[in-house]
C-alpha cells in the first residue's frame, strides 16, 4: 500500500509499504478522508515542538472497515467508522484518573507516532468510532476537531441559558460556538478579525464582531448587556486575545483556554484574582467527547459543509499545505480525499 511520510520539513515521499496484519483486538481500514489541520502545518514547516522526523501525518480521518480480528464484535467490515488518535499509557496519574487526554507519555499518530496518511491502517478496535451509514466520510473526517470543540465547551460548565464569547473564528473557534448553542447557550458571540471567517460564522448562523471594526466591550454589551459572558473561549492561542478574555470578563466569569500558545503569554492576574475569574484549560478530547459529537451531527445542530473549504488528491498532498500558505484565512478545513 502506499503511505506518505514527511522525510524532513516540506517533502513528503510516497513510500509502496506492506499492508499490516490485523492482531485479534484490531481493525483494518481503508482510509477515505484526512483532515488538515494547523498542527500539521506545523509539522510541514518544522515548527512542532514535539515531532521528529520521518513522521506520516494523518489524525483527523473517516475510513471503511475491512477486516476485524478474531476477538472483535463491535465492527465489521464496511462500517465506517473514525479513530482516536491518541496513543495513551494507562497507568500515569491521568490516565487512572480518566483524563487519558492529558497522559504523561501522550503520543498523538500523525505527530510522535505513525499517523493515518496511508491507503490502509490496522489500529486497536477501542480507538475506532463507528459513524452513521448516512454521515458522509467528508463529515466523518471533521469529528476530531468536533471533539475538541465538544471537550472544551463540556469543562467549561452546563451551557442551558449562558452567554457565550467565542474569540477566534478558525475551524475550532466556529465549531466551539456552533457546540455551545446546540449545547443549550442562550446566546453566542464569536470575535474575529478575518472577512472570510466572519462571513463563515455567519453561514453557520452564529453572530459576529469584527473588533477592528467596533469596539469589543461594546459589542459585548449590546448583545449580552451589562452581565457580559458567562464564559468565554480563547480559540486563538495568542496573548492578545487572551488578554481580551480577562479583560472583558464579567465578574466570575470563566474563560476556557483552547488556542495553542506558541509564546508565553503575559496575562493581568490581578483582573483574575480581584474579579474571582475561573481560567481552565481544554486538550484534546476523550471518547465520550466523540460520542457526543457523533450525536450532534446526527442531530442536525451542527454545520460542516461551511468550513470545508477545499479538497487534495492524497498523491499530492504537499499541495494541502501550499494552499493553506496561500489562502491563510480562506483555507479553513483542507480534506485529503484518498479515491480521487
Ligand atoms: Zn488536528
Ligand atoms: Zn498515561
Amino acid at each position: 500500500m502506499m503511505q506518505a511520510v514527511m522525510t524532513t520539513p516540506g517533502v513528503i515521499e510516497y513510500r509502496e509499504v506492506p499492508v499490516p496484519e490485523v492482531g485479534p483486538d484490531q481493525i483494518k481500514v481503508k482510509m477515505k478522508k484526512i483532515g488538515v489541520c494547523g498542527s500539521d502545518i506545523h509539522v510541514y514547516h518544522g515548527k512542532h515542538p514535539y515531532t521528529s522526523y520521518p513522521v506520516v501525518q494523518g489524525h483527523e480521518v473517516s475510513a471503511e472497515v475491512v477486516e476485524v480480528g478474531s476477538n472483535v464484535q463491535d465492527f465489521v467490515p464496511g462500517d465506517k467508522v473514525t479513530i482516536q488518535p491518541q496513543v495513551v499509557c494507562g497507568k500515569c496519574y491521568p490516565c487512572t484518573h480518566g483524563m487519558y487526554n492529558d497522559c504523561e507519555v501522550l503520543k498523538v499518530m500523525g505527530f510522535q507516532t505513525t499517523g493515518m496518511a496511508s491507503e490502509y491502517f490496522v489500529t486497536e478496535a477501542a480507538k475506532a468510532l463507528k459513524l452513521p451509514d448516512h454521515m458522509s466520510y467528508d463529515h466523518g473526517a471533521m469529528i476530531e476537531p468536533l471533539a475538541v470543540a465538544v471537550h472544551a465547551v463540556r469543562r467549561a460548565g452546563d451551557m442551558e441559558g449562558k452567554q457565550v464569547l467565542v474569540l477566534g473564528g478558525g475551524p475550532i473557534g466556529n465549531l466551539v460556538a456552533q457546540t455551545a448553542r446546540a449545547m443549550g447557550a442562550k446566546r453566542v458571540l464569536l470575535s474575529e478579525l478575518s472577512a472570510y471567517r466572519l462571513e463563515t460564522a455567519h453561514t453557520c448562523g452564529i453572530e459576529t464582531v469584527n473588533p477592528n471594526e467596533r469596539d469589543l466591550l461594546e459589542a459585548i454589551e449590546d448583545t449580552f448587556g451589562s452581565d457580559r459572558a458567562d464564559y468565554i473561549f480563547e480559540c486563538v492561542g495568542i496573548n492578545q486575545t487572551m488578554d481580551q478574555a480577562i479583560r472583558y470578563a464579567r465578574k466570575g466569569s470563566t474563560i476556557m483556554v483552547v488556542g495553542v500558545f506558541g509564546d508565553l503569554g503575559t496575562i493581568n492576574m490581578g483582573f483574575v484574582q480581584d474579579h474571582e475569574l475561573t481560567l481552565k484549560g481544554s486538550a484534546m478530547y476523550r471518547v465520550e467527547d466523540y460520542v457526543k459529537a457523533i450525536e450532534l451531527v446526527g442531530d442536525g445542530k451542527i454545520e460542516f459543509d461551511a468550513l470545508i473549504t477545499d479538497h487534495v488528491p492524497f498523491t499530492r498532498y504537499l499541495d494541502a499545505y501550499k494552499l493553506i500558505d496561500e489562502q491563510k484565512d480562506r483555507a479553513m478545513k483542507v480534506i485529503i480525499d484518498m479515491e480521487e
